[in-house]
C-alpha cells in the first residue's frame, strides 16, 4: 500500500510537526476569536476518557463535584494581593451586560479561588465542617497573547480541586496527595514519565505558600508543566475571612489547597508518544483501542463485524471502518495519524486462511495471527502497549537526564534539550541567572541532596537539588 508522508518529520522542525499532528489527526483547530480552540470529536473522546479516569481518581480521596460562576466581582480578585498582581495580565473583564455598562465589572474566571473561597466563608462554621473538599470542571479564560494549542489558549478546559482544612499540616498533606493523583494519572492512564517536584518562590502560584509540579520531558527536549498543586496556607482564609470554631472553641483561620490539570495534558500526550507518522495513544485513553479494517464489503465484513463484537464483549472499544469509498491504503494511514493502538486488518485471502494482521501502532509491527485468536491477540497488544509507551517516556527522560556542575557546560548544552540536574543555593538571583541568554528555567526542585556542595551559579552553599529545562 502506498503511504506517503504527511507530516513534517519531528527531527526537521518539531513545532510544524506538531501543528500538523494536531490538524491532520482532526484533533482541534483555532477558532474564530484568537487564542480560542475548537476541539474536535477525536480528541473530545479522548478528553472525556482522560477527565472520567482524572474523576474517579479524585473522587477515591473524598473529593466531591460542585459547579461555581464563571463571573465573579472584580473586587473578588482584589481581596488577595499576589493573587490579583498574579492574574490582572492575563484577565478578560466584562464591563457591560444587556447593553448597559455594569456598576462593578465581572472576571472571566481565570481561576476560582476567590469565589470558591466566597462560599467556604459561608459553608465552614465548625471544625466539623472540616476538611472540605471539593473539585470542580470548567473551563477558563487567561487572555493569551502567544496561542498554540492544547498548550496555550485564551479559553481552555480542566478541574480545579479547592480544599480547606483545619491545619496547615492538613492543608500540606492534601497537597501532596492531589500532587500524587496527578503523577499516577500521569504515568498509568497517559503513560507519561513525569518528575514530580515543588516551585521556586519565582515559579509559584499567585497567592499559595507552596507550589508542587508534575514536569514532562517532551520529544524535543523541552519541559511541559503539566499539573500543579498548592498549599495556599491561610492566605485565601484571611483574605475572604474563612474561620471556624475549634474542638476548644476558639475561632482559628481555615488552611487552604487548590490544584489544576488541564486540557493541556492532551498536548503532552501528543508530544511523548507522537512520532513521524502521527499520534500513538495510550490505550486507556485511546477513543478506539482496536480499529478492524476490512478490506472489502461481503463475507469479510461480516467476519470483521464478529471479531469487533467479540472485543466489545470483553470491555474493549472496538471500531470497524467500513469506509469503503476509500483505498485501505487511507484508511490505514488515517489511523496511524490518530493513534488507534491496534488495527486488526482482514482481506479475502487472510479469510481463507484463517488469518489476520494485527497491527500495534506503537511499533509498528504486524503479524499475521489465527482468526480465532485474533481478539486476544489485541487485548495483549493493548496491555502491552500501555505499558511499553510509558517504558519509553521513561527511558527518554532519563537518558535525558544530565547531571552538571559547570555553569559554562550548561550554557553550551542547554540547547540541546533535556532536564539539568545541579545544586543551587535557593537565591532568586542565581536563579534568575540560569535564565539569562539560555531561556531556562528551574521546573522543580527535587527531592534529595544537592548533588554538588555549592551552588552551580555562584559558589554559595547549596540547599536544593533542581532540575533546569526550557519548557513550553
Ligand atoms: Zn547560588
Amino acid at each position: 500500500m502506498a503511504t506517503q508522508a504527511v507530516l513534517t518529520p519531528q527531527g526537521k522542525d518539531f513545532p510544524q510537526w506538531y501543528q500538523d499532528v494536531v490538524a491532520r489527526a482532526e484533533l482541534a483547530e483555532t477558532g474564530p476569536a484568537r487564542g480560542s480552540m475548537v476541539i474536535r470529536p477525536w480528541a473530545w473522546a479522548i478528553w472525556e476518557l482522560m477527565q472520567a479516569d482524572m474523576d474517579r481518581r479524585i473522587k477515591a480521596t473524598g473529593v466531591q463535584n460542585a459547579y461555581f460562576p464563571l463571573f465573579i466581582p472584580m473586587s473578588f480578585l482584589e481581596k488577595e494581593k499576589e493573587h490579583v498582581e498574579g492574574f490582572s495580565p492575563e484577565l478578560a473583564v466584562v464591563t457591560h451586560g444587556g447593553g448597559e455598562q455594569l456598576a462593578e465589572p465581572l472576571v472571566v474566571r481565570p481561576t476560582s479561588e476567590t469565589v470558591i473561597n466566597h462560599l467556604f466563608a459561608k459553608w465552614i462554621q465548625s471544625h466539623r465542617d472540616l476538611p472540605l473538599l471539593i473539585n470542580q470542571w470548567a473551563n477558563v479564560v487567561r487572555w493569551e497573547l502567544r496561542p498554540r494549542l492544547f498548550l496555550r489558549t485564551t479559553e481552555f478546559l480542566w478541574q480545579e480541586g479547592h480544599t480547606a482544612h483545619a491545619t496547615y499540616e492538613e492543608a500540606q498533606a492534601e497537597t501532596m496527595q492531589a500532587l500524587e493523583v496527578y503523577r499516577a494519572f500521569m504515568e498509568e492512564t497517559l503513560a507519561v514519565a513525569v518528575v514530580v517536584g515543588e516551585k521556586s518562590a519565582a515559579e509559584r502560584f499567585a497567592g499559595a505558600d507552596r507550589t508542587y509540579t508534575c514536569e514532562g520531558l517532551m520529544r524535543d527536549g523541552k519541559a511541559l508543566q503539566m499539573g500543579t498543586s498548592h498549599n495556599l496556607g491561610h492566605n485565601f482564609a484571611r483574605a475572604f475571612d474563612i474561620q471556624y470554631l475549634s474542638a476548644d472553641g476558639k475561632r482559628e483561620y481555615v488552611a487552604t489547597t487548590s490544584w489544576g490539570s488541564t486540557t493541556r495534558m492532551i498536548g503532552a500526550v501528543i508530544m511523548t508518544h507522537g512520532d513521524d507518522h502521527g499520534l500513538r495513544l495510550p490505550p486507556a485513553i485511546a477513543p478506539h483501542q482496536v480499529v478492524l479494517l476490512p478490506l472489502a464489503e461481503g463475507e469479510v465484513a461480516r467476519v470483521v463485524d464478529k471479531l469487533a463484537a467479540e472485543l466489545r464483549a470483553e470491555g474493549v472499544r472496538a471500531h470497524v471502518d467500513t469506509r469503503f469509498h476509500l483505498s485501505f491504503g487511507r484508511r490505514s494511514v488515517d489511523w496511524e495519524l490518530k493513534g488507534a493502538p491496534v488495527r486488526i486488518e482482514l482481506g479475502a485471502r487472510e479469510l481463507d486462511a484463517g488469518q489476520a494482521t494485527v497491527v500495534r501502532r506503537d511499533t509498528r509491527a504486524k503479524s499475521p495471527v489465527p482468526l480465532d485468536g485474533a481478539a486476544r491477540a489485541a487485548r495483549e497488544l493493548l496491555e502491552e502497549s500501555q505499558r511499553a509507551l510509558h517504558a519509553e517516556s521513561l527511558a527518554y527522560r532519563e537518558a535525558r537526564t544530565y547531571p552538571v556542575d559547570d555553569l559554562d557546560e550548561f550554557r553550551e548544552r542547554i540547547g540541546g534539550g533535556g532536564f539539568f540536574r545541579m545544586a543551587w543555593c535557593g537565591s532568586a538571583a542565581c536563579e534568575q541567572a540560569l535564565g539569562e541568554g539560555t531561556g531556562a528555567t528551574i521546573r522543580a526542585i527535587v527531592s534529595g541532596d544537592p548533588p554538588a556542595p555549592t551552588c552551580l551559579v555562584d559558589g554559595a552553599p547549596s540547599t536544593h537539588a533542581v532540575l533546569v529545562a526550557r519548557a513550553y
